[in-house]
Parts: C-alpha cells; sequence; structure tokens
C-alpha cells in the first residue's frame, strides 16, 4: 500500500484530514511530538524511518494577524528551516509526490489586478503585518521550482485563503479571526454578555475556506497529475462584518458588536483567482460559510 507522512498532522488541516478516515493509503500522521522539523538530522530521520512515497507537507509554525505582528522572527526562522528541511528530505528518499502548503498572503497587496493568479506570486512584496511568514512560504515556493526543474520533483504548492473550521487554535491572541470571533460570541452569549469587541474596521476583505474541504483537495491533488507548481484554492470573498455578522446571528448574539479600530486591520484584500483550481476541479462543491460556521461553533461548544 502507498504510504503518505502527513507533517502537521495534528494542526488545523491535518486533523481534518484524519477525519476523513480515507482507507486508500497508509496514513503516517506526524506532529511535533515526533520530532522538531527545524532540524535537519532529526527530519531525515523521520523520512529514513517511514520511507513515505508521498508527503502532504502541512507543518508550520501558523497563526494570526497579531501573532504575526508580535513574533516576526520566529515565524521566519522556524518555517524557513522547516521548510527546507522537509523539501530536502523529499529529494533525498525519492518522495514520488509532494503536496505542500503556501498560502494566499504569498501575493502582494498591491497587485496590478484582482483576484491574484498563480503566476504573480513573486510580484511586489508581501504585506508588511505578515512578511516573514509569507517570505518564508515565497522561499518554498521558488525551491519547489527549483526541484521540479533540477531533479523532476513532483510537487504541487496549494495557496488556500483563510483556513477556519474544527480542531482550529482557538487561542484568543494568536489565532486567526474566525476562531477568535467564535471563541468571543459563544462566552459572549454564555455569559450573557451585553457587547462583544472585535478587531479593526471590519472592512478588509477575506475569502474564507472550511478545512475539510481543503482536506478533500489534498486527496484529490494526490490522485490528479498536473504540471502546475502552484494551484489556489479559494473561496468567495466577503468582508470581515459580513463574517462577524453570520457568527453573531448563528449564535443569536443580539447584544451590541464594537469594533476596535485602534487595532490593525491588516491587508485590505488578498483575493486570490480559482480559476486554474476550477479547470482542475470543476464539479468540486465549496461548503458555504453559513453552514461551516454552523459546524464549527458545534464542534467549539463540545470542547468547552
Ligand atoms: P489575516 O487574514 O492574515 O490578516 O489574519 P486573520 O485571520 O487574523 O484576520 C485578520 C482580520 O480580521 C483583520 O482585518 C482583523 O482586524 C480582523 N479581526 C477582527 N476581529 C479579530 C480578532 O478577534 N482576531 C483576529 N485575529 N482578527 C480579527
Amino acid at each position: 500500500m502507498i504510504t503518505v507522512l502527513v507533517t502537521g498532522a495534528s494542526g488545523l488541516l491535518g486533523r481534518n484530514l484524519q477525519g476523513l478516515q480515507n482507507t486508500d493509503y497508509n496514513w503516517i500522521y506526524l506532529s511535533s511530538k515526533d520530532g522538531d522539523l527545524r532540524n535537519h538530522n532529526e527530519t531525515n530521520h523521520i523520512f529514513e524511518l517511514h520511507k513515505p512515497d508521498y508527503v502532504f507537507h502541512f507543518a508550520a509554525n501558523v497563526g494570526g494577524l497579531f501573532k504575526n505582528i508580535q513574533y516576526p522572527v520566529e515565524m521566519f526562522h522556524d518555517n524557513v528551516l522547516i521548510n527546507e528541511n522537509v523539501l530536502w528530505a523529499c529529494h533525498k528518499f525519492a518522495v514520488k509526490k509532494v503536496i505542500a502548503l503556501a498560502s494566499s498572503c504569498v501575493f502582494t497587496p498591491n497587485p496590478v489586478a484582482y483576484p491574484m493568479k498563480e503566476d504573480t506570486i513573486m510580484d511586489g512584496v508581501p504585506h508588511e503585518t505578515n512578511a516573514s511568514y509569507s517570505w518564508a512560504k515565497r522561499l518554498m515556493v521558488l525551491q519547489a521550482e527549483n526541484y521540479r526543474r533540477q531533479y523532476g520533483m513532483n510537487i504541487v504548492m496549494v495557496n488556500p485563503v483563510n483556513l477556519y473550521g474544527p480542531y482550529d487554535s482557538f487561542d484568543l491572541e494568536n489565532s486567526h479571526v474566525i476562531p477568535a470571533l467564535v471563541q468571543k460570541f459563544v462566552r459572549a452569549k454564555r455569559c450573557g454578555d451585553a457587547s462583544v469587541t472585535v478587531f479593526g474596521t471590519g472592512q478588509p476583505l477575506r475569502q474564507f475556506l472550511y478545512a475539510e474541504d481543503l482536506a478533500r483537495v489534498c486527496i484529490l491533488l494526490l490522485k490528479t497529475p498536473t504540471t502546475y507548481t502552484s494551484i489556489n484554492c479559494a473561496s468567495d470573498e466577503d468582508t470581515i462584518k459580513a463574517r462577524i455578522d453570520t457568527i453573531a446571528r448563528t449564535l443569536e448574539f443580539t447584544g451590541e458588536i464594537v469594533y476596535d479600530t485602534t487595532r490593525s486591520d491588516g491587508c485590505f484584500r488578498k483575493t486570490v483567482s480559482s480559476e486554474r483550481f476550477q479547470t482542475l476541479f470543476p464539479d468540486f462543491t465549496f461548503t458555504s460559510f453559513e453552514t461551516g460556521i454552523a459546524k464549527t461553533i458545534q464542534w467549539f461548544e463540545g470542547q468547552i
């Protein structure tokens, strides 16, 4: 049976992948307990041990806007080392196919045109608030292209938009916007609070992707031959405010929503194109935000 090694399997995407219970492959789910991917020798040891046919590379030091603003050194250091070690090991151990995660934040906030297509990934510079994480991902894109060109590596980089779903990190300061909002609104509803404070103006535009959808896409990518090195995976865009209102409505929260505009809005818009994705998977249906957020809230309520 084909062995698929999954780095970062205890993260949001990895846990949703495990939830699919796919039996087509022999899955090896790695977490930080199995070794430190920032360490070259430990990474090689893991590959030596499991001898994977395929690799899903999901591991990263990841967080929301405010973690990226606070820890730019670690966001660069950890991610550059992890990505370099994993891709090197994929090459050294002759992995037959690699699906690795980049991010829609690799794109510049000042593109020539929206939605942004894969061939503009290296245009301009990423947004200052998450420059370290974005540059680390850009370096991985460059290295993926190098490996493909020099050694014929079969590698696909996926650029997902903002992910959310069950198993996310719901920490208030470091998490992404959706888990932070779910946490705030669920607690306010339970405590009967009169108001909830959210950050920024609510005006920035984002595309959100239910993590289980991306897990399904990754399995499809394993099975689908493609010569593309980068593929965006995106749903429709809307304002942060519209998402906040949906969460409040789902929870029947009728109190006041206060926008703390002293906190950063981050990048205003980072909308990416789905054109390439749709030519590959024309029948793929994304979970609507309303359905995905209801499932996420239900999962979170079961955890607290
Ligand atoms: P980004 O998409 O990479 O910028 O990161 P996030 O997932 O953290 O989303 C940040 C956007 O959501 C910014 O416009 C924030 O101002 C807004 N936002 C509103 N409330 C919150 C919150 O409680 N936490 C976070 N992380 N962002 C929030």
